[in-house]
């Protein structure tokens, strides 16, 4: 069973390579990137709450995130694996992913592989700033502009970034790199997936 987490920078290409992973390995592709935008499209109350935080380029608060990643995996399509893409961002959010999975371990009695967590591994994306920049400006989406780009940038330095270290010391980390074609990172990325101990086969 996959249990991804793919981590990097925006612009690095997680939404496109989570997409294709989610297909061949046939587990749920969880966006909360498109979940947010999602809600705000739909103006619910979280959309309402999130818009200011997307459109400024700053992380929408842990708490609304903890709840929507929790209802989201509660969902009956998460039970055969996922890929969570854009979460966690920081390493608060990194710890509700420890504590959602010890949550659902208990509630199905799944065996702990030695470590008391679930397997998942955690596979970065490594891009330049320079290469994010241009990809990101050709993209076009709403909070794509050169201010917002900006200042997403820095807050993946200053927020994300540790998240690297976190898992590396883990030793559930993998990083691939990014910039080349999107059929190339895929399979590097399968061949990592496949070959960790981390993913159950
Ligand atoms: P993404 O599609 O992953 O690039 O996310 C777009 C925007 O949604 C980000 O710039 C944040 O404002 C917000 N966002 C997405 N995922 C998270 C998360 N896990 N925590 C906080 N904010 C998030």
């Amino acid at each position: 069973m996959v249990k991804l987490l793919i981590l990097g920078p925006p612009g690095a290409g997680k939404g496109t390579q989570a997409a294709r992973l989610a297909g061949f390995y046939n587990v749920a592709h969880v966006s909360t990137g498109e979940i947010l935008r999602s809600n705000v499209a739909r103006q619910t109350p979280l959309g309402i709450q999130a818009k200011e935080y997307m459109n400024r380029g700053d992380l929408v608060p842990d708490s609304l995130i903890r709840n929507m990643i929790e209802d989201r995996l509660a969902q009956p399509d998460t039970k055969i694996g996922w890929i969570l893409d854009g979460f966690p961002r920081n390493i608060n959010q990194a710890s509700f992913v420890d504590e959602l999975l010890s949550k659902k371990m208990v509630l199905k009695g799944e065996s702990d592989p030695g470590d008391g967590a679930s397997r998942f591994l955690a596979v970065n994306l490594v891009l330049s700033d320079e290469v994010l920049v241009k990809r990101l400006l050709a993209r076009g989406r709403a909070d794509d502009n050169e201010e917002t780009i900006r200042r997403r940038l820095q807050v993946h330095n200053q927020e994300t970034e540790p998240l690297i270290e976190f898992y590396r010391s883990r030793d559930r980390l993998v990083s691939v790199e990014g910039d080349r074609s999107v059929d190339a990172v895929t399979q590097a990325l399968k061949e990592a997936i496949d070959s960790s101990y981390y993913v159950e086969k």
